[in-house]
């Protein structure tokens, strides 16, 4: 009998089966749908490339709806490494203030200075090391561009900023800072530092973890309330239950809960009308969807000026707080360094992004067949505070298309179209009807106090109302914090597979 057995091996999951089989009496089994690839050697480019995210060659193909009937394309990775194998390598954190808020929330040991520990254990900064807020000797190696490798346009986004009056931050990881400089990213060079890099690398060669990839993980399977191991589709096709001791599910926020669902976990009445057996009615399954809303200004270059999309896509950040706000750094704007198709017109865009939302979304099934996707409703600016501040954030990142040494790249707006106006009202038109994900999904399978209905685990993963099952990824996290979502995955990783090496 496997003594944990963890679903997905993404940017919690890999994490995890390393934490876990830190103990050598302890069996682990890793089960992902996608591919491994245990030498780097044999790893497909798009995978190394971190210069631009992988989109197609290692994905789940779902699809969402971002704003009402509107539907796009939803990049998750599939494959070990998860989304953090296919990701633009950006390795920011969120504000103290949300891990402050989530342990207010009912998540014990979630403060700011509880989860620095595991921020500082699992980086390598390399500029920034020695600061007693950073790490100097994790697995996940962190650098940020120096001025002399950055884009043309990357280096006139910080002089345009300068410009317009935002302070230099050199360091956004800084829990204090905020302004314009380089995003620490976890890439050296080309090499994008995935978990499948960082942490599987290391831990394959112990005797007792083992890497099932190309396996799709069907259901939980329960006697009662108890946990006793999944169901899976192998490569062939082939059905097969897998015993285990304890089940980890790490599947991201938008499998983990299809998953759980399919398994009798979630809101009863949906499950019977798919023809699902209720083991337990958690009405905050596939609820509680939060992510990050974004538009951006997208802009045709003036004659002479390079637009190469085999150059890294992004390398600056702009993190600020919006006028009134009360939530430090709730927006940030980036410089994006090419837009569009690499044969068509010379673009970039500039991304407006908010970063602390107020607005929710859901996730339902579409049919109790494992293999279809689930239903993603983003609804992105449905509450007005988003969409105010969102606007804000399109205005102030208009300006940068209009400042300085960024606006002399510039020939002309593809979007928004200067001739339609650029005033609030159409701004707040254009956010409600064009805003899209940052592809930061989280929320979906709660972590909070048992009092509260709506939290499906407590602060150590485990589910509250069942046995032997955890749940650790970005579905746990009672919102999305002000920041890219794969470093607090990997610190959640850390967290809850340090608790379960020390036993359960
Ligand atoms: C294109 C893109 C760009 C992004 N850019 C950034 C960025 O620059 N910086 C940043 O901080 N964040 C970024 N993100 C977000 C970040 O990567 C994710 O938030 C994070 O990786 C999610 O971690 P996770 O552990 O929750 O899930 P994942 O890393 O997605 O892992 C889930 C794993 O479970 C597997 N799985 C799912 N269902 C099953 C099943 N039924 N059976 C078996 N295995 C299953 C999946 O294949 C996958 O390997 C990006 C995401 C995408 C998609």
């Amino acid at each position: 009998m496997i003594d944990v057995l963890i679903v997905g091996a993404g940017s919690a999951g890999a994490v995890i089966a390393n934490r876990v089989s830190e103990d050598p009496n302890r069996s682990v089994r890793l089960i992902e749908a996608g591919p491994d690839y245990p030498e780097l050697s044999q790893t497909p480019f798009d995978l190394i490339n971190s210069h631009n995210n992988s989109y197609t060659a290692h994905d789940w193909g779902h699809r969402y709806e971002p704003t009402r009937e509107r539907e796009v394309i939803f990049p998750r990775g599939r494959v070990t490494g998860g989304s953090s194998a296919v990701n633009t390598t950006i390795a920011l954190r969120g504000m103290p203030e949300d891990y402050d808020e989530w342990a207010r929330l009912g998540c014990d040991g979630w403060s700011w200075t509880e989860v620095l520990p595991a921020f500082n254990r699992l980086e390598r900064d390399l500029d920034y090391g020695d600061k007693p807020y950073h790490g100097d000797a994790g697995p996940i190696t962190i650098r940020r561009y120096p001025a002399d490798e950055l884009e043309p346009q990357q280096a006139a986004f910080l002089t345009t900023a300068d410009q317009l009056g935002y302070p230099d931050c050199p360091d956004a990881n800084d829990p204090d800072g905020w302004g314009a400089g380089p995003h620490p990213m976890n890439k050296l060079g080309r090499l994008r530092i995935s978990t499948a890099i960082g942490y599987l690398a290391p831990a394959r060669l112990r005797p007792n973890l083992t890497i099932q990839a190309d396996t799709l993980v069907r259901r939980v399977l329960f006697q009662g309330s108890r946990a006793t191991g999944v169901e899976v589709e192998n490569a062939d096709g082939s059905i097969e239950t897998i015993n285990a001791r304890l089940v980890v599910l790490c599947a991201g926020a938008i499998k983990t809960p299809q998953i759980l669902m399919l398994s009798g976990i979630g809101p009863k009445a949906q499950l019977e009308a798919f023809g699902i057996e209720s083991v337990t009615d958690e009405p905050g399954v596939g609820q509680n969807l939060s992510d990050h809303p974004a538009l951006s200004v997208v802009c045709e270059v003036k004659d002479g000026v390079l637009i190469d999309h085999d150059r890294p896509i992004i390398q600056t950040i702009l993190r600020y707080t919006a006028e009134g706000s009360d939530k430090r750094n709730d927006l940030q704007i980036e410089q994006i360094s090419f837009a569009g198709k690499p044969n068509g017109p010379a673009l970039f865009s500039i991304a407006a992004v908010l970063e602390y939302q107020y607005g929710r979304g859901e996730l339902r099934l579409q049919s109790s067949d494992p293999s279809d996707h689930p239903i993603i409703d983003a609804r992105f600016c449905e509450d007005d505070r988003d969409t105010s501040r969102l606007v804000g954030c399109m205005k102030d990142t208009l300006a940068f298309a209009r400042t300085g040494e960024l606006g002399d790249m510039i020939k002309t707006l593809s979007f928004p179209d200067p001739a339609r106006g650029v005033d609030d009202e159409k701004l707040a038109a254009l956010c409600k009807k064009f805003a899209g994900s940052g592809y930061h999904p989280c929320g979906t399978v709660k972590m909070g106090d048992k009092t509260d209905p709506m939290a499906v685990v407590d602060e150590n993963g485990f589910a509250h109302r069942l046995e032997n099952l955890v749940v650790a990824d970005a579905s746990i996290m009672p919102f999305v914090p002000r920041a890219n979502t794969n470093l607090t995955c990997i610190m959640i990783g850390e967290k809850i597979g340090e608790r379960l090496r020390r036993g359960h």
